[in-house]
């Protein structure tokens, strides 16, 4: 027996300050020099303006749950352990919208417009996967 481990993610040109930044503990994402815009996945370009000049931007970490579902039969075996488990959309405070993960919470009780903030899940020595939980601050 042994065991399947879970795919991660691999950092390319675009994405490496994305999780060079959540590796640090800090949700940061490009915020267009031209017309304000911030934006999720990275990407060379503003998909709003097409400028290529932008800030990697510190956020706040402060999000609502847009929408979610919850895994029952998990479609990779690395998973199956995990489930039921819960794959979200949260829409972050500065208007991007995220897949993630929300934990501290049963699924039963996740609900579309809950306060959530980040926690930040340390893998290994390279990756670390910004995840939600319901918001203890405001
Ligand atoms: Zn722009």
């Amino acid at each position: 027996m042994f065991a399947i481990e879970k795919p991660l993610p691999r950092a390319n040109e675009d994405t490496a300050p994305y999780w060079a930044a959540a590796h640090k503990g800090e949700l940061r994402l490009q915020r267009c020099d031209d017309c304000g815009h911030v934006r999720f996945p990275p990407s060379a370009l503003c998909p709003r303006c097409l400028s290529q000049h932008h800030e990697w931007v510190k956020l706040s970490g402060r999000a609502t749950v847009f929408s979610w579902i919850v895994v029952h039969q998990s479609q990779h075996p690395a998973f199956n352990g995990d489930t039921p488990y819960n794959v979200t959309i949260v829409e972050l405070e500065e208007g991007p919208r995220m897949h993630t993960h929300i934990v501290d919470c049963p699924n039963d009780q996740i609900r579309i417009g809950m306060p959530v903030e980040v926690v930040f899940d340390r893998v290994n020595d390279e990756v670390t996967l910004p995840k939600f939980r319901p918001a203890k601050s405001k």
